[in-house]
């Protein structure tokens, strides 16, 4: 993510890529090997119970015990200097730190699922107006009933089908936006655009070793009946993170994650 602006320790906010790079360096100095850049194309149970995964290289590597921590691929959408406002007024999750930016001003939010409903209803409480842009027709097939009542039944919201985003506007943040409804464009003044069209987990590689929920996301713990949290239906490999069913899609939540999961990997090397 080009900015993340709610992680402890970094009160002007910290770049993804700067932030993983400090992580490396300070990683490297407890005795962390790094193979990158190297893509995971597979991985697979050894009969000696050991794992082993095959880079893009071709570079074979093995394990006994594996953490996966591959995240997510958020949808993006087509849009001129999209990148150039992701973090100044695009975001890709509404929480109290971006709905900062919304107060008494004009938020999008563009998706016609749950997560864009909750976006809305939860913006609509400091925002002026906010405007949902849904791609189709109706929401009856994407967002639970429940919740399209409350956002039809909310002033502050008005919802606009068959209708996308075909320019963003500003200079160093996001300014402005370009709807494009029915054949005809419309430029309306917007403090935050929230992209919520949804997000693949980064789960190709794992060739069937692990059970996955229908969207993709790995499942761990109790929903395959596994003693640890973070442990997957294949013993020795864990999930950690965004890719992991059910977890927070935050930093601080996925780091955690991380740290925790290491003691049942000792665990599970050194016990089972
Ligand atoms: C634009 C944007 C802004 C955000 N802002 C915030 C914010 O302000 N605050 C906040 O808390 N969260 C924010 N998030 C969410 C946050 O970035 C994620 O929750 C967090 O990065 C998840 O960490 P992770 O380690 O699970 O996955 P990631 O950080 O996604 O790391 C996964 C890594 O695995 C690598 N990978 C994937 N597949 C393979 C493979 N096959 N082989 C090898 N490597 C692979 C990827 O290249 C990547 O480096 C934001 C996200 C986006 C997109």
């Amino acid at each position: 993510s080009s900015r993340i602006e709610n992680y402890m320790g970094f009160p002007t906010g910290i770049s993804g890529a700067d932030l993983v790079w400090r992580g490396q360096v300070q990683a490297m100095k407890f005795g962390t090997r790094f193979a990158m850049p190297l893509r995971v194309e597979a991985l697979e149970k050894l009969e000696d119970g050991s794992f082993c995964a095959t880079f893009g290289s071709g570079q074979r590597v093995r394990a006994r015990a594996v953490v996966i921590a591959t995240g997510v691929q958020y949808r993006r959408l087509p849009i001129d200097r999209l990148a150039q406002f992701e973090g100044a007024g695009i975001y890709y999750a509404a929480t109290e730190n971006e709905a900062r930016f919304c107060r008494k001003g004009e938020a999008i939010v563009i998706g016609g699922g749950n997560s864009a409903g909750q976006a809305a209803m939860f913006l609509s409480r400091v925002a002026a107006r906010v405007r949902v842009l849904v791609r189709g027709d109706s929401l009856a097939a994407s967002m639970s009933s429940y919740l399209s009542t409350r956002l039809e039944a909310d002033p502050a919201i008005t919802i606009e089908y068959r209708a996308r985003v075909s320019a963003v506007h500003g200079t160093d943040k996001l300014a402005a936006v370009t709807i494009l409804r029915d054949g005809t464009e419309q430029t309306v003044d917007a403090c935050a655009m929230f992209v919520m069209v949804g997000a693949v987990p980064n789960t190709g590689w794992l060739t069937g070793l692990v059970r996955l929920d229908d969207k993709g996301f790995v499942l761990t713990g109790a929903d395959v009946d596994a003693a640890s949290p973070y442990a997957t239906s294949c013993p020795g490999v864990f999930a950690v993170g965004d890719v992991r069913a059910g977890s927070t899609k935050r930093v601080a939540s996925s780091v955690g994650e991380g740290s925790v999961v290491i003691s049942h990997v000792w665990g599970h090397l050194h016990d089972g």
